[in-house]
């Protein structure tokens, strides 16, 4: 007997996530169909995606580009329709089983949480939504009980390593990091790195603001925050481990001291596909990993001094409340600046420091909290990178 098939909401198809999502289901016709497609600037993408996948709906954010998408897509029987809200309201249809959340950073957060109010199943890249509200989004979640089925790679390596192991209490996890393009260097280097050498990451090909998150540790800061929200753990059994060949995906030690690792090449299609096709593990051809590639696999500490983002989002995590949000749009604004030149590498952990101290502290945030917060921060983040600005 047949499976159903799966209707997939892709918001954000147009990015990295998203159109290797695409290819995990092109690869998968039988398992899965394209029942969205999201994207925000890249509007042909957008109409060739839509062309290739015959999805029900299509939504691009970017307003102005509507008439543009909508006149190429008529001709195929596609809705078409334009801006966030609209895909807050497309993800509730009827017809969709669940919703790859595969924005990027805060503006993912409103149809996430539209998405687990409508009863679908989250496939979550979306980290940012975790970093900004997690007690909220896991507290609706479990609710409407909805799954959140991780798609970043160390969750996912956390999240495999657990099953068959639900009834087993977490005594720690370890997330690997790869340490970026930067590991090893010092203050003086980073005071001088361009955005093109932190845009070029080791092992892995991400979207713009996830590079330069990975190269800075504020990657690896956020997903401490997105594990303590999706795992339920306590700030102190959340560890990082620098693994620079990125092939351990991340550990889990449970009470025993016993260990569990989950490993393989570094590809985001395993974690998207696994998330998609969960509780199967579906065949693939993935390439698979050499030992004799790999003759050693080493682990060192992280520099969280030189790499202040990582102090300051465990900093965060411990105080609570709207700290996390703040770290988040801070972070958000210095990237951005950081990519157009304004400030410098190292710059970007003051824009987010002074934030922490500034932003006034709520400490049991409601939803219109979080967005008051994520507002007034952007604000004061401006700000600091303006009197920041003259002195790179
Ligand atoms: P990306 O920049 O490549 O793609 C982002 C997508 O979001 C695009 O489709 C873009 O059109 C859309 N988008 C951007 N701004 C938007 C807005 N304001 N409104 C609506 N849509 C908007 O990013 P990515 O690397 O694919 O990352 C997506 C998410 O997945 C991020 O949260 C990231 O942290 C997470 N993630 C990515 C990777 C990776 O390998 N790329 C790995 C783990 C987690
Ligand atoms: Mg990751």
């Amino acid at each position: 007997m047949s499976k159903e098939k799966k209707n997939i909401a892709i918001l954000g198809s147009t990015g990295s996530i998203g159109t290797q999502a695409l290819d995990v289901i092109r690869a998968n016709a039988d398992a899965f169909t394209v029942e969205v497609l999201t994207g925000n600037g890249n509007a042909d993408l957008l109409i060739k995606q839509a062309m290739e996948f015959n999805p029900n709906t299509v939504v691009i954010a970017d307003e102005s580009k509507y008439a543009y998408v909508k006149d190429a897509l008529q001709p195929h029987d596609i809705k078409v329709f334009a801006g966030n809200k609209a895909i807050s309201e497309v993800v509730q249809m009827d017809s969709v089983d669940m919703v790859l959340a595969a924005i990027v950073g805060y503006a993912g957060l409103e149809s996430t949480i539209a998405a687990i109010k409508a009863e679908k199943q989250i496939a979550l890249a979306n980290k940012e939504t975790l970093v900004v509200a997690g007690d909220l989004v896991t507290a609706l979640a479990k609710q409407h009980g909805v799954n959140l089925y991780p798609v970043d790679s160390e969750h996912s390596a956390i999240f495999q390593c657990l099953a068959g192991e639900w009834q087993n209490p977490i005594e720690k996890i370890y997330l690997t990091a790869s340490g970026g393009p930067f590991r090893g260097k010092d203050a003086a280097f980073l005071a001088t790195v361009k955005k093109e050498q932190a845009l070029k990451h080791p092992n892995w090909e991400m979207g713009a603001k996830i590079t330069i998150d990975s190269a800075s540790l504020m990657n690896k800061g956020l997903e401490v925050i997105e594990a303590k929200w999706l795992f339920n753990l306590k700030p102190e059994q959340i560890d990082v481990i620098v693994h620079p060949q990125s092939i351990v995906h991340s550990l889990v030690q449970f009470t025993d001291g016993s260990m569990k690792a989950q490993m393989g090449l570094p590809d985001m299609k395993l974690p998207i596909q696994y998330a998609l096709g969960f509780p199967d593990r579906m065949k693939s051809d993935f390439p698979r990993f050499n030992f004799m590639n790999y003759p050693q696999l080493t682990f060192e500490k992280a520099d969280t001094k030189t790499f202040r983002n990582l102090a300051l989002a465990f900093e965060a995590m411990d105080k609570g409340g709207n700290s996390p949000c703040v770290l988040n749009a801070a972070n958000e604004i210095a990237v951005d600046a950081f990519l157009k030149d304004k400030i410098g590498f190292l710059q970007m952990s003051d824009v987010v420091e002074k934030c922490l101290q500034t932003v006034d502290f709520i400490g049991k945030p409601g939803y219109t909290d979080y967005v008051e917060t994520d507002k007034e921060t952007r604000r004061i983040a401006e700000e600091v990178v303006q009197s920041l600005k003259f002195k790179v």
